[in-house]
């Protein structure tokens, strides 16, 4: 089994759904009292969000670049970024590697390619609804028509997840508003929602809304066990999809 480390506190919330995810993944795959080759390098959040707020990537890459790569040197043999806003620098990230870091958006893509989606909506940071990294990897690379809300639920979306969501607070009225919006995306045409951020996995369930929701966390850790497991092995027990 290859060891993956997982570069995360971004924030600490999601990161514990990867850690609960591959461990119960590769416990289901191998029985008994397997688990998971994890080494895990977690930042402090707050240092993260003001680079973000700075619109300083290059401090952010400097600084995820240094943790991926001492987890490199720890004996990590894959990288997961255990966030999908981060992954606007994930080439910088990768340059300063010798290993695979596992991207978050060509996880989601493979598997709503696999879905036969093709015209999804899309919920995240406003770094991810609004720029190439995120949208333009998905149409690009895997044909898939992107909608992204309005301005206003942009910001919406956008606040509950810093506000809230990354201090571990789910509320009703958050849920409520998410749920709004994704009804909006579904009129527009979206037969399917990504769930474009890590955290909000742990606001939605399945039977809140109309369409499929598609969790980019859940794909990005069955891929990781998919490669820790050496490719080949069905993962069961993490389907992608909220539930
Ligand atoms: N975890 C979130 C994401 O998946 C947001 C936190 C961050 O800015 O990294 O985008």
């Amino acid at each position: 089994m290859k060891t993956i480390g997982l570069l995360g506190g971004m924030s600490w919330e999601s990161t514990v759904s990867y850690y609960q995810y591959i461990n119960r993944a590769v416990g289901e795959q191998l029985g008994g009292l397997h688990s998971a080759r994890i080494l895990l390098a977690s930042v402090d959040f707050h240092e993260v969000e003001r680079m973000q707020r700075a619109n300083d990537w290059h401090a952010a890459a400097q600084l995820l670049g240094d943790h991926a790569t001492r987890l490199e040197t720890a004996g990590a043999d894959l990288i997961v970024l255990c966030t999908n806003t981060m992954h606007k620098i994930a080439a910088d990230i990768e340059e300063k590697l010798g290993i695979p870091l596992i991207h978050i958006v060509d996880s989601t893509g493979r598997a709503m390619v696999d879905g036969g989606w093709t015209k999804v909506g899309l919920l995240g940071t406003r770094f991810t609804m609004q720029e190439d990294f995120y949208v333009g990897r998905l149409e690009r690379n895997f044909g898939i028509n992107v909608i992204v809300p309005d301005e206003y639920a942009q910001k919406d979306i956008h606040q509950i997840i810093y506000d809230e969501l990354c201090l571990g607070v789910v509320s009703e009225s958050a849920r409520q508003r998410y749920v709004e919006i994704i009804g909006q995306l579904v009129a527009e045409g979206a037969g399917a929602v990504i769930m474009g951020c890590t955290e909000i996995g742990l606001l939605l369930r399945a039977g809140d809304v109309q369409v499929p929701l598609i969790d980019t966390t859940r794909l990005h850790a069955q891929e990781a066990v998919r490669i820790a497991l050496g490719g080949m092995v069905p993962v069961t027990s993490i389907d992608g999809f909220s539930d």
